[in-house]
């Protein structure tokens, strides 16, 4: 966070932001039981953890206070946040619980977030679980991607798996690649907006770019009439650049994919296996380049003595923050919170407006796969874990003394989740 460039906050002396809700992502991973969710993340975890270990330089402000026991525990798999970065981006990788019985939690963790990858079983395709998840989701009106997961395996079909996607679940599917290979001898796949190679050798540092394979040239140009086609059909300022030229230069095509899954009027499909070890970072990107940023969806709704409010996802604003999962951990009770607008500081006592008590905020702290980092801040579009809430609950808003507002109705408090 340190090393990116900060500016003074207008309104607030002395306080400094360090990002811009712009570069954020708040982002669920949705599966079927064994679709490979676990994997997925550790993998998105790996690759993004890997430019930190490859000697990304620490100016030794962000004091971190790793604690090996906990990560022996497996903070990275049981936080209910894990934020990453990639390509100048913060990904918070929100925990969906994959199993019916928390649907309340599903719920909750499906209201935090802007977006979402939903990950398919290559063979099996569409499964009743993916099913119902992907109704909350539609209910909750998140953006999704859809990563066909599995490539590698025998009897791994992407058209197939499309097809189920099409027809269990309705959307537009936008199939944005081309594999390379099946099975064992899956590779790497054609990416079909910039008609490029991405192969990953095992072990190597990163994926590696390269021409289409000539083999595969006629193939890559027809599935990219198709992707064209597709966008062309629903979003109108690609079909007026389709009916011009008869094709879509890359520029547009990109653009036009971002607005398509923005407003769910089209779902981009990746395919990938999570056993490679650069086998997520298409998705990455692609998170980056077409899921919204906190500033592009709409401002979060609340009352205020019955009365209905919006609050924008402006740092400037008054603080709105939704806790949505307590944890019993090594470093004390952490409580995970949305920050929809406001910017919330070390030490400031808050409104729960849920219990209509004042709290007071101890230590904000940014969940890592191997470590905490203590933040002065968090501010609009963040998601942190802050210690020192004593009784705030799972659905409470967190808010300015002087501007209360509730986010959700009181009486969906859960109980405290302990991490063993
Ligand atoms: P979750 O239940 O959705 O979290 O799924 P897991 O990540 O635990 O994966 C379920 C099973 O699928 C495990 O045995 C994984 O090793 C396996 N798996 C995950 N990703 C892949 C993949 O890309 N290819 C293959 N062949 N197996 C995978």
């Amino acid at each position: 966070e340190s090393r990116r460039p900060v500016r003074r906050t207008p309104g607030r002396p002395g306080a400094m932001r360090t990002h811009t809700p712009a570069t954020v992502r708040n982002l669920g991973i949705l599966a079927h039981v064994d679709a490979g969710k676990t994997t997925v993340t550790e993998r998105i975890l790996y690759a993004t953890g890997v430019t930190h270990k490859r000697g990304e330089v620490h100016d030794g402000t962000a004091v971190t206070d790793f604690d090996p026991q906990e990560r022996d525990r497996g903070i990275t798999i049981f936080a209910a946040a894990v934020t990453c970065a990639w390509d100048s981006h913060r990904i918070n990788l929100i925990d969906t619980p994959g199993h019916v019985d928390f649907a309340d939690e599903v719920e909750r963790s499906l209201r935090v977030l802007d977006g979402a990858v939903a990950v398919f079983d290559a063979v099996a395709g569409v499964e009743p679980q993916s099913e119902s998840v992907w109704r909350q989701a539609d209910r909750h009106g998140v953006p999704r991607i859809a990563f066909v997961n599995k490539m590698d395996r025998a009897g791994a079909d992407l058209d197939a798996a499309v097809d189920s996607i099409r027809r269990r679940l309705h959307p537009a599917p936008l199939v944005v690649q081309l594999p390379i290979g099946a099975e064992g001898g899956f590779t790497g796949v054609v990416d079909l907006v910039r008609m490029r190679a991405l192969t990953w050798a095992d072990g190597a540092e990163a994926a590696e770019r390269g021409p289409v394979p000539e083999e595969l040239r006629a193939e890559a140009a027809r599935r990219r009439h198709l992707l064209e086609e597709a966008v062309a059909e629903r979003h109108p300022a690609a079909l007026e650049e389709y009916c011009d030229r008869g094709t879509l230069g890359d520029g547009t095509l990109t653009a036009a994919l971002r607005d398509l899954t923005r407003s769910g009027d089209g779902v981009v499909v990746l395919c990938g296996s999570a056993y490679r070890d650069r086998g997520v970072e298409p998705l990455l990107d692609a998170v980056v380049a077409y899921l919204p940023s906190p500033l592009d969806v709409p401002p979060v709704r609340g009352t205020h003595h019955g009365e209905e409010r919006e609050r924008a996802a402006d740092p400037d604003a008054p603080l709105a923050a939704l806790a949505f999962k307590v944890q019993a951990t090594a470093t004390g009770r952490l409580t995970f919170l949305r920050v929809y607008s406001g910017t919330m500081e070390k030490g400031d006592t808050v409104w729960d407006a849920t219990t209509g008590r004042g709290e007071r905020i101890g230590r904000i702290l940014r969940v890592r796969a191997d470590r905490h980092d203590p933040l002065e801040r968090a501010v609009a579009g963040d998601i942190v874990a802050v210690v020192g809430l004593k009784g705030t609950r799972p659905g409470a808003t967190l808010c300015a003394p002087d501007a209360p507002l509730v986010l959700e109705p009181p009486g969906t408090a859960e109980p405290v989740v302990h991490v063993a």
